[in-house]
């Protein structure tokens, strides 16, 4: 395989961006050796730099659902482009979007459109804390929630795969409301409320983990959260910002019918544009300025070519059977990959739920981030180079979740799982 472009390219990154990239896991620190570059993407694949197509499993890190640069969404950004870029106004686009999500998502019943889900995420929190009077938060070890100070503690996605405890620059003092429990453990939660009866404004969490692997919530885990926070008056929010419209049009609270009090988005939403989301309850929401006194705002919020692309995006994943498909495919990938772990004589546990998918290189169950740990990282990096050699893109990282969409073709799953069967041939 020729990458000397990418090479080329990645050393003159190196001296302009630090460690070479824009956002930390895209440069391979955990699985070494060179990241690709890519050139373009359209549908299920993506095409480096040098010319190499790859069979892509991140969409874009999760936009990417009905596969990348669909010419729906094209030929509708083209449309709205020639509109202009950004308003700065209020448009009919944003109810349009808005009223998709607030139909959609169970617990949603008023939205606001922020910029990325970092920002739907710190916006929430301050909603919680504004909305019940209190301080402290739960989240739970390996749910990430974007990069604000308040969450990046035992934090998942590249902060779990680079090592780094909690970021410098980060004061103490920021982090000291903020509570963390090991995921899918009832009792622990319970501790911190006992513990704490009248401080806790709310729970976090990623309703099924993908930033510290693929971890999905134990049966009764999101319903027990749901009692603990209504005893306790505080608020369940889930950080649907890479679950969705992925693992069901309405998310995880769809799909599991456990409704939170508020919830974030991206990804998805955006079509591939940067695009967040928070919403839940119109009482709550209601705090929101200029509604309410809780003050946030974004220069390009709402803008028409993001709410474009979402509106679109939406719309074909409305269309019926979609959901059937990505479940399919997504759990005949998984259960091709694990087959052919161990047809290697390799230890291996993953499962999926529609069209998020992963994998850990142990023996299983794995329930939470301390689990997902003694998985065989050495191993998983020589997967990857082994997987990207023979045109498979999969996340740089043992711990990240890897997702479909609807351009993956059955053959794309078969040529996948082949090179799975190869790849773990040779490095077992
Ligand atoms: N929450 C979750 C669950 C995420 O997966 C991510 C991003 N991977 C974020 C928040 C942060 O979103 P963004 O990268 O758009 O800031």
């Amino acid at each position: 395989m020729n990458t000397s472009r990418s090479e080329a390219l990645f050393a003159a990154a190196q001296k302009l961006m630090p460690g070479g990239v824009n956002s930390p896991v895209r440069a391979f620190k955990s699985v070494g050796g060179q990241p690709i570059l890519f050139d373009r993407v359209e549908g299920a694949y993506a095409w480096d730099v040098d010319g190499n197509r790859y069979i892509d499993y991140i969409g874009s890190w999760g936009p990417a659902i009905c596969g990348h640069a669909h010419p729906e969404v094209i030929e509708a950004l083209h449309q709205a482009l020639a509109k202009g870029t950004s308003f700065g106004a209020p448009c009919a686009l944003e109810n349009q979007l808005a009223q998709m999500v607030i139909d959609a998502v169970p617990s949603v019943e008023m939205v606001r459109f922020v910029n990325s889900g970092t920002e739907a995420c710190m916006a929430v929190l301050r909603l919680m804390r504004a909305y019940t009077g209190r301080d402290k938060l739960i989240k739970f070890e390996g749910c990430y929630h974007g990069h604000a100070d308040m969450f990046l503690v035992k934090a998942g996605s590249g902060v779990a795969t680079l090592g780094l405890p909690d970021s410098p620059g980060v004061p103490s003092s920021t982090t000291a409301n903020t509570l963390t429990a090991p995921y899918n453990d009832l009792e622990a939660v319970k501790e911190l409320f006992a513990a704490n009866p009248d401080s806790i404004a709310g729970v976090i969490l990623e309703p099924v983990v993908g930033n510290a692997g693929f971890i999905p919530p134990d049966f009764g885990f999101l319903e027990g959260l749901r009692e603990l926070t209504n005893e306790y008056g505080a608020l369940l929010v889930f950080d649907e910002v890479m679950t969705g419209f992925r693992i069901a049009y309405g998310g995880a609270q769809a799909k599991f019918g456990v409704t939170p009090d508020l919830t974030t988005m991206g990804k998805v939403i955006g079509g591939g544009l940067p695009v967040g989301a928070y919403g839940g309850r119109a009482e709550i929401m209601a705090m929101v300025a200029p509604a309410g006194p809780m003050y946030q705002a974004g220069t390009l919020s709402g803008n028409p070519l993001a709410m474009t692309a979402g509106i679109k995006t939406l719309e074909l994943l409305k269309q019926p059977g979609c959901y059937e498909q990505l479940e399919a495919r997504t759990k005949r990938l998984s259960n091709g990959i694990q087959a052919a772990a161990q047809a290697a004589g390799l230890p291996i546990c993953g499962s999926s739920i529609s069209a998020m998918f992963g994998f850990f290189l142990c023996e299983g169950p794995v329930r939470n981030f301390e689990e997902a740990k003694s998985a065989d990282t050495t191993r998983f990096a020589k997967l990857h180079r082994a997987m990207l050699e023979r045109g498979v893109y999969l996340a740089p990282s043992a711990f990240e979740a890897g997702f479909t969409s609807l351009a993956h073709s059955e053959a794309d799953i078969d040529a996948t799982i082949d090179a799975f069967r190869e790849s773990f041939a040779i490095i077992a």
